[in-house]
């Protein structure tokens, strides 16, 4: 299975792909991962990347697209990948699709998670992450747990100002990409505006 998850900041990706990578045994490739953990290591694409993420603006696309077409290239990727945070922009979804086509293979879908501006910055804002295991917490909505309430951290693009640039970003260079793939007859539209559990069995009828 190669797929893509997509959709506003906060909609729920990082939470959903956790819970189905085990579903579908595929390498979760989370950009914004890679690039955080490129800004913390201090590498070359990291001092690059650093201003654009806290500014809540996207990394270049030659950066992101190079990172990504080396990542998938891997052996862990032969049989599938999801993809989550990219393709972002249009030229990175046709980059994306050239070197699939180059590697004789073809994206099977994309889930749009959709979820609405109002209830993005609260996502957002309330979202804590333990650097230790990965697993995305809310203050309100998935709080964590009280043995690990004092290492969980919160992104330093995760404040409003941030993440209403984050989300001007995605209406103007991400969902433009959308009817890129609608018209391929791979895209599948999921209401993520319910419980987490809800939104993952809503992804799995989708792609069935
Ligand atoms: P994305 O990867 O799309 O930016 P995340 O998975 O990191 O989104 O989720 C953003 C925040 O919203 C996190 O704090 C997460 O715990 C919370 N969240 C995710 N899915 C839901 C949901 N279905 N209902 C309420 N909160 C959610
Ligand atoms: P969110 O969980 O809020 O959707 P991500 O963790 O996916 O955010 O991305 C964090 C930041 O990393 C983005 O605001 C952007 O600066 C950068 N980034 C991640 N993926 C891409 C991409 N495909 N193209 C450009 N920039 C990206």
């Amino acid at each position: 299975m190669r797929m893509i998850l997509v959709g506003p900041p906060g909609a729920g990706k990082g939470t959903q792909a956790a819970r189905l990578v085990d579903t579908y045994q595929i390498p979760h490739i989370s950009t914004g991962d890679m690039l955080r953990a490129a800004v913390n290591e201090g590498t070359e694409l990291g001092k690059c990347a650093d201003g654009y993420m806290q500014r809540g603006e996207l990394v270049p696309d030659s950066l992101v697209i190079a990172m990504v077409i080396e990542r998938i290239g891997k052996a862990d990727c032969a049989s599938g990948f999801m993809l989550d945070g990219f393709p972002r922009t249009r030229p990175q979804a046709e980059a994306l699709d050239q070197a699939l086509q180059d590697a004789n293979v073809a994206l099977d879908a994309v889930v749009l998670i959709s979820v609405p501006d109002e209830f993005i910055v609260k996502r957002i804002t309330g979202r804590r992450c333990d650097p230790d295991t990965g697993e995305i917490y809310h203050l309100e909505f998935r709080p964590p747990p009280d043995d690990i309430q004092d290492r969980v951290i919160q992104r330093k693009d995760d404040t409003e100002e941030a993440c209403l640039a984050r989300l001007a970003k995605y209406h103007s260079e991400t969902a433009p990409i959308i009817p890129f793939y609608r018209d391929q007859g791979i895209l599948r539209e999921v209401d993520g505006n319910a419980a987490p559990t809800d939104v993952t069995a809503r992804i799995t009828t989708a792609l069935q």
